[in-house]
């Protein structure tokens, strides 16, 4: 037992190797011939998680002046950049395999972009690209027309390999880290916001630098999957949704886990089980080759089967990366193949209106051998005070 903790905590805190400018190089090669075998020019993308796991760059300050990456098969990436923040760009991590493009305030950006371009090409455009930049591009090359990237290259990003996916476990050891010490705080009488924020303070001692979720929904508040957390005062008897997670050197971490205050009643843990079996078995069911939905329909089955179908109200996961929501969607419809180095939750739920709720959540990620839990906490209902 002892032995186990030491090792969750060595895993909670190791600094991964950076990664390379040689890494970069091969992700934009990668996504530059994704591209073209999609029947696109090439790929446009502004500032934010595409663009930081393509360069390594994230500018410290987002402003309405261009930044933008232009991806083209056969052609060097280029990074179109405003010239005061040139320096800024020059220290990113892939730098040393990019053409730094500059342009300064009262010049065109998009006129510095254009010949870039191939002036009748289609181009993905990642997805938080400022429409403003879209309308003068479209502007400036009046024959180009444009994709969105997540839905033209949804996979791009899907498949992470080995640092990736080290990265990802060590950010699941510390929301696991941070889960066994909220065991050990006082629940009842404290609000909800209370306990987010001692959520939030765990996760950031176990190495997150960014916090994007700290859900707390106690009591009929857990039965609101949206629900964050607030004033409510947790009591003795509720059922309580934690669900929480953020950034760990650039990677995700995401868990949820249900929880008593004091003992539960027969329905509480009947649910409860149902979830955790329900749970499994979308697990149990990760396969290199299966389709995402597949996850999706085990899961359902089980609860469906139990009759309480109509109470999950949501798909069973999501992909994680270097963002904590992205593709693959394990839902009914999305027909991808599950391949080995894919990461994503499987967090069913059961949502009773007005009473309570139960989620439980790991990611897990698809190994030839099946999938492979990055969270490993107890699924069982744990009492807290
Ligand atoms: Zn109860
Ligand atoms: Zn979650
Ligand atoms: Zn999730």
């Amino acid at each position: 037992m002892m032995r186990e903790e030491s090792l969750k905590v060595q895993e909670a805190v190791m600094t991964p190797a950076p990664f390379t400018a040689d890494d970069y190089k091969a992700r934009m090669e990668r996504a530059a011939t994704s591209a073209a075998d999609a029947g696109l020019a090439g790929l446009l993308v502004a500032p934010g998680p595409d663009l930081v796991w393509l360069t390594g760059y994230q500018p410290t300050a987002t402003t309405e002046r261009l930044t933008l990456l232009v991806l083209a098969p056969g052609q060097e990436p280029t990074l179109v950049v405003p010239t005061l923040e040139a320096p800024d760009a020059e220290r990113a991590p892939g730098a040393p395999v990019l053409t730094l493009r500059d342009w300064t305030d009262g010049m065109d950006p998009y006129s510095v972009t254009a010949p870039l371009l191939e002036v009748n090409g289609r181009f993905g455009v990642s997805d938080n690209a400022w429409a403003m930049h879209l309308l003068g591009l479209q502007q400036a090359l009046p024959g180009t027309s444009y994709a969105s990237l997540t839905e033209s290259l949804p996979m791009l990003r899907a498949v992470k390999d080995a640092h990736e996916l080290e990265r990802l476990a060590a950010a699941g050891a510390a929301a696991d880290a941070a889960y066994e010490e909220i065991l050990k705080v006082r629940f009842s009488g404290r609000k909800e916001l209370d306990l987010a924020a001692d959520l939030a303070d765990l996760l950031r001692q176990f190495g997150h630098s960014q916090v994007d979720f700290t859900v707390v929904g106690s009591g009929p508040n857990g039965a609101n999957p949206h629900h964050e957390a607030g004033e409510r005062t947790i009591e003795n008897g509720d059922m309580v949704v934690l669900d929480f997670g953020g950034l760990k050197h650039g990677y995700g971490s995401d868990t949820s886990r249900t929880v008593h205050v004091g003992e539960p009643d027969a329905e509480e843990q009947k649910v409860h089980a149902l979830v955790r079996e329900a749970q499994n078995a979308g697990c149990a069911a990760v396969q290199p080759g299966i389709a995402c939905q597949e996850i999706d329909r085990v899961a359902r089955a089980v609860i469906d089967e139990a009759g309480y179908g109509a109470y999950f109200i949501h798909r069973t996961g999501h992909g994680i990366g270097v963002t904590t929501h992205e593709p693959p969607y394990m839902i009914e419809g999305e027909e991808q193949p599950l391949v080995p180095g894919m990461c994503f939750s499987v967090e069913p739920g059961v949502y009773l209106p007005g009473r309570f709720g139960v989620r439980i959540e790991d990611i897990v990620t698809v190994t030839e051998e099946g999938g492979h839990r990055l969270n490993s906490t107890a699924r069982e209902l744990a009492i807290v005070e």
